[in-house]
């Protein structure tokens, strides 16, 4: 299993995949911050409408992105997220919505899943794990948003639960992909943080909060893992990026590494 990082021709990281999921019937992506028009400090390829960033430069960066995918930007479809633990499945109704402007975007919703062909769902992030799932016997996909709040409230575990109640996924054949996120050797977190994961997560919590140097340290990718290996998912189909993203603020964006002013990556994953 691997996450790999496709170049262009300039030798600029476009965006990454991981090897767990099948080409055939999938197409996904977690982008960089190479590539697009944006300005800094976007620069370039800022996914996020909601940053502070010009509108159009950030459509024109989402259909390049979607156009080396050969996906249709029209159909793009993407939420308003908040951080909560909130899941839509999106058909017909919803494609589109929030793909020109935040105000259009589905509101108040932290993972989107679909099993329509064609349909690309886009979550975006600065930090915060992005966790994307496949379910190769109904061919059904679903990403999540799960920085710290999201995973206190157990996003990741709800989506494969929510996959199962509506497209019949059995989580032992889910593949799941945790995608470039703060890691834990950047990750600095409250005692109040802490806490709340112990109390939420009493089973793995001595695994994903730890000590170093005095300060506490949480661990969002095996935390999410964890999360996942709990709801049924095999561990051998769980990939793992490693990737941290304030330790690669150059590759991606860091909302830790570069402050509150910065541009936002994003992951895609649509039926073919
Ligand atoms: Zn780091």
């Amino acid at each position: 299993m691997a996450f790999v990082l496709h170049k262009d021709e300039n030798g600029a990281e476009k965006y990454g995949t991981f090897s767990i999921f099948p080409k055939g019937i999938l197409v996904h992506a977690v982008s960089t911050r190479f590539g697009g028009v944006s300005k800094p400090p976007y620069d370039s390829m800022n996914l996020g409408m909601h940053v502070g960033d010009d509108a159009a430069d950030v459509a024109e960066n989402r259909r390049r992105l979607l156009g080396w995918l050969g996906l249709d930007f029209e159909r793009l479809t993407t939420p308003e997220q908040v951080h909560g633990d909130k899941i839509v499945r999106v058909g017909e109704a919803e494609a589109g919505r929030g793909r020109l402007s935040y105000a259009d975007s589905i509101p108040a919703t932290d993972a989107l899943m679909t099993d329509v062909p064609g349909v690309p769902l886009m979550l975006c992030f600065a930090d915060c794990t992005p966790i994307l799932l496949f379910d190769p016997v109904h061919r059904a996909a679903a990403i999540a948003h799960g920085g710290w709040k999201g995973t206190v409230r157990s996003v990741a575990a709800k989506t494969v639960h929510a996959m199962t109640e509506a497209f019949g996924t059995r989580p032992e054949e889910c593949l799941a992909g945790i995608g470039p996120s703060i890691g834990s050797c950047c990750y600095e977190v409250g005692g109040d943080v802490a806490g709340k994961f112990r109390e939420a997560f009493p089973q793995f919590a001595d695994e994903i909060v730890s000590e170093q140097n005095g300060r506490i340290h949480l661990d969002l990718w095996k935390a999410n893992r964890l999360q996942l290996e709990e709801s049924g998912l095999m561990p051998h189909h769980i990939d793992e990026a490693g990737v941290c993203t304030a330790c690669h603020a150059r590759t991606f964006f860091s909302y830790r590494a570069e402050g509150p002013k910065t541009g936002r990556i994003a992951a895609v994953m649509a039926i073919k």
